[in-house]
């Protein structure tokens, strides 16, 4: 039906563009295409009968016509239709095109399904801009004849203004996008660069994958090995997810593009690619996939992968954002590495601030030479009893500062030539160079009072085993086995006092 002004704005020229003028002023003040939409539409119907409106837009790499924006029988749609594009005239011709009863023709024009019912007379235009087809919009009635060809220069007029308002608002949009994007990422390196604990790097950034790149899921895969092309699954996130541990053996294809071209690889269609095999099949539901080389130190060690569950074209701008969240991920893990190689290579424990295992392995090997050579060397071992109850009555914390409060006690009590270090978790060793049995015994009845009247150590009930080894060069040789009398002595006192504890009788130390 036309609006009650209809006759008198299509009769009247000058009516006709001031319309245009309105529409213009409106259409290109509007900034967010979904407001464009609605404005367009409320344009058109001041002049032509809209009950039935469509805009589409227009994808020309991949001549797909995407229905927007639609009005039907004057009730606004949720439209998400797509059709090919060369198949409609309008968009074909870059011309604006007027049906009368042709079914089939008002059909493709208004892109509705039942044309027949709904449309009995049609226009359509294409919105171009700069000569490029980006679009079309169409108006069709169910009265015949409702439109004449003026109608249809009328609506190209709309068309023509709205088409660059439309092209303005995409490309903003675009940008706007690009930019949060980028504002994402780079959030996402300060924190992973910050991140020590490799797993939780990872997990960040399939995170991050899921939400920049708004998938249905997203995978890290890691490399067995350096020669390998099989794997699995070490992290994994969203809607799909294959389970952390499923193995993975990449086909030629996927090695070949990601491990040998270090190159993004696509899967356009899961369900029919040969690509994927079966057991991972179980996980996804067909749609599209897409994965990124992890490159460690110039090694490839892994993958970063993303799919969506319906079919997705997965193209350039996907493969570059992925394959910046993979270099973030790989600066990340190359930290972590560094990190890791770091504290293998120091030599003090970070809980206690003691020296560690290595230090003490060094020291021992200079104290053992020395003895060998005939200077008296004892050692002394420590284990905390039943500390694991402890931690787990009050807490890994609590268990921390128990650590360090004995550490704390240990080195007190040591002379200054004495090195005490932490030999690990609950396990500390004293080397007490130039001294004997007997000095080892002065020194472990000097920690022993210290525990029992410490402020921290005493409320906790903390008690500790001690043994002692003193260097025989006839019968030791080694560090190893200095340590292991002591370890021995240790374990011997403890099963006795556990013994003592269990039938009722025992003192604390
Ligand atoms: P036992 O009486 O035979 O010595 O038994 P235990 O419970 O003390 O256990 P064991 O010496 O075999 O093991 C030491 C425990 O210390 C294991 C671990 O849970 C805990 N542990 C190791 N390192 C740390 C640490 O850095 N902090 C905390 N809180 N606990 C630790
Ligand atoms: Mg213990």
């Amino acid at each position: 039906m036309a609006p009650s002004d209809g006759p008198t704005a299509r009769s009247n020229v000058e009516a006709r563009y001031k319309v245009l003028l309105e529409a213009g002023r409106i259409l290109t003040s509007t900034l967010s295409v979904e407001e464009l939409y609605a404005a367009l539409h409320e344009e058109t119907a001041k002049v032509l009968s809209a009950d039935n409106f469509s805009v589409s837009l227009y994808d020309q790499g991949r001549d797909l016509e995407r229905v927007v924006f639609r009005v039907q029988d004057g009730a606004p749609q949720d439209v998400d239709l797509e059709f090919r594009g060369s198949d409609s005239e309008v968009i074909r011709s870059n011309h604006g095109v007027l049906v009368e009863d042709d079914a089939e023709k008002l059909t493709a024009l208004a892109r509705i399904e039942g044309g027949e019912r709904a449309c009995r007379s049609g226009i359509a235009a294409p919105l171009a801009h700069h000569g490029r087809v980006i679009g079309a919009v169409s108006v069709c009635s169910p009265e015949p004849d409702a439109y004449t060809s003026d109608d249809l220069a009328l609506l190209q007029g709309i068309a023509d203004v709205a088409a660059i308002a439309i092209d303005n608002a995409l490309q903003f949009e675009e940008i706007e996008r690009r930019r949060k994007e980028a504002e994402r990422i780079e959030e996402i390196g300060r924190v992973l660069t910050s991140e020590r604990d490799p797993n939780e790097v990872l997990g960040r950034v399939v995170e991050a994958v899921l939400d920049v790149l708004d998938v249905d899921g997203a995978a890290v895969w890691q490399r067995r090995g350096r020669e390998d092309a099989s794997g699995r699954i070490t992290d994994s996130g969203g809607d799909i997810v294959i389970p952390v541990g499923t193995p993975w053996e990449l086909a030629d294809e996927l090695e070949e593009a990601l491990i040998a071209g270090r190159r993004p690889a696509i899967v356009d269609d899961i369900a029919a690619s040969r690509l994927i095999p079966e057991h991972l099949r179980e996980h996804l539901n067909g749609g599209s996939g897409i994965a990124v080389p992890i490159v460690v130190e110039d090694e490839v060690v892994g993958a970063l992968v993303a799919g969506s569950r319906q079919p997705r074209d997965f193209g350039a701008e996907e493969s570059a954002v992925l394959q910046r969240l993979a270099r973030q991920a790989s600066v990340a893990l190359e930290n972590a590495r560094l990190h890791e190689t770091l504290r293998a290579l120091s030599l003090t424990d970070p809980l206690t601030g003691l020296p560690n295992r290595r230090r003490l392995q060094l020291h021992l090997e200079q104290e053992v030479a020395a003895a060998r050579r005939g200077r008296p060397l004892t050692v002394v071992v420590f284990d905390i009893d039943n500390f694991k109850r402890v931690n787990d009555a009050e807490g890994h914390l609590v268990g921390d500062d128990i650590l360090r409060s004995f550490a704390h006690v240990l080195v007190e009590e040591n002379r200054a030539m004495n090195l005490v270090g932490r030999y690990g978790g609950d396990e500390f060793v004293s080397v007490l160079s130039d001294s004997d049995r007997e000095g080892a015994k002065q020194y472990l009845a000097r920690v022993q009072d210290r525990l029992e009247s410490h402020a921290q150590l005493a409320p906790h009930d903390v008690s500790v085993s001690m043994g002692i080894a003193e260097f025989d060069s006839e019968e030791m040789q080694s560090v190893e086995e200095l340590l292991s009398v002591a370890d021995l002595d240790m374990y011997r006192i403890k099963a006795e006092r556990r013994a003592q504890r269990a039938s009722g009788t025992g003192t604390k130390a």
